[in-house]
């Protein structure tokens, strides 16, 4: 097969979308003005941005108020807990729950937390990545400040039951975020339906530019701000809005919320196929995660007998962009926390490819794929 060149690493970034350029480029040229000044070509800019924030929040059945424009998902994520967590002290609260699977962005944010006195609390999941709510029920107790747990896991693609465990904190009346990253633009949210008192989002996985995100927090819910400055979205997020940023996200958001459910039918198809025809190929290859709950783009395969990081190298000489783990744990030597916490033994985890898929995605991407990947794995085992 004549080479050709296959990105399959969208959980990592999304290709960006022409859309989303198009409605940028004005606003980096003729529409540069600060979105605080007084003349015409400012308010042009805070223009955008008041209607960005309405069509985000329309996006995710959130009231315009309750949308913070952030740099992006490891921002929303430092915010929403460290400020939850103050806030939480004030009244005496120190324990914090979460899951053992989460982003760095979650999980650093509370080693921090626990160095600054809190109690944090990983849960464990099951084999196949799954986090019960009981078992957020069952840990909570009176003085809980914080429940996260992530929407969809970004190494495995499980998708948490996060409608019941912000229940669960709701009667309790715990606050509750979660980090829906790998969600938003590939799965409906709606963050009535969902329940949460904070959600973060990030541009870049839909198709925006890189840098922008978003941390949704529900009216009532007094966080307080994570930065200080001046009285750019409410005060709360002090900073000059980047118009172009802002603007290319709620575009690439509408857009990937365009026929969702037509789109990911058919990424399983191809996603089914390629985890199907790789497993029946490669010998001594595994799934990891289950197969129930899992976000549509997504495979995470355990390679006994070769490196992620030779697999990566050898996988780009042939054309085809992935990782092993999570792009921000590809620097790290150590194997990924989350294959650890699902029962991966630590050398098979050491052999680790995600693939994960998106729309640029194609039949001859996945043909291409389950061609190459077997031989490049094969010559590699020849090699040790
Ligand atoms: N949370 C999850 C689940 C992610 O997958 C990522 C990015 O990989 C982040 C947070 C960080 O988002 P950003 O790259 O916008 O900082």
């Amino acid at each position: 097969m004549e080479k050709r060149l296959v990105y399959a690493d969208y959980a990592a970034t999304a290709v960006p979308s022409e859309r989303a350029i198009a409605k940028a480029v004005p606003y980096l040229r003729e529409n540069f003005g600060n979105a605080s000044g007084v003349y015409s070509l400012g308010m042009r800019s805070a223009r955008a941005v008041f209607d960005a924030r309405k069509s985000i929040a329309r996006s995710i059945g959130a009231r315009p108020e309750e949308i913070f424009f952030t740099s992006g998902g490891t921002e929303s994520d430092n915010w929403a807990l460290r400020a939850a967590a103050e806030l939480g002290a004030q009244k005496g609260k120190r324990r914090i729950i979460t899951s053992a699977v989460e982003h760095h962005a979650v999980m650093n944010t509370l080693e921090y937390l626990g160095k600054q006195g809190f109690e944090t609390v990983f849960l464990p999941v099951d084999r196949d990545g799954r986090l019960r709510a009981e078992q957020i029920a069952d840990a909570l107790t009176d003085d809980t400040a914080l429940v996260t747990v992530m929407t969809a896991n970004n190494e495995i693609g499980t998708i948490y039951p996060i409608e019941k465990i912000a229940e669960v904190c709701r009667e309790r009346g715990v606050l509750f975020h979660t980090d829906a990253v790998q969600v938003v633009g590939h799965i409906p949210v709606d963050v009535s339906e969902l329940g949460a008192d904070m959600l973060s989002l990030s541009g870049h996985k839909f198709g925006a530019m890189k840098g922008i995100g978003a941390l949704y927090v529900r009216r009532g819910v007094n966080i307080d701000s994570f930065m200080k400055g001046g009285a750019q979205e409410s005060g709360r997020r002090p900073g000059t809005e980047n118009v172009a940023a802002i603007v290319s996200m709620a575009e690439a958001l509408e857009e990937s919320l365009e026929d969702l459910d037509k789109k990911n039918a058919r990424l399983a198809k191809m996603r089914d196929r390629l985890t199907d025809g790789l497993l029946g190929l490669i010998p001594d290859c595994f799934l990891n995660g289950g197969r129930e709950d899992r976000l549509a783009g997504n495979i995470s395969l355990s390679v006994k007998g070769v490196e992620g990081e030779s697999m990566l190298l050898m996988l780009d000489m042939m054309g085809i962009m992935a990782s092993s783990g999570s792009a921000c744990a590809a620097a790290q030597k150590d194997p990924s926390h989350v294959l650890l916490a699902i029962g991966v033994d630590p050398k098979l985890a050491h052999g680790s490819l995600r693939l994960t898929l998106g729309n640029s995605s194609t039949d001859e991407d996945i043909d291409y794929m389950l061609e190459k990947i077997p031989e490049g794995i094969a010559k590699l085992r020849q090699l040790r």
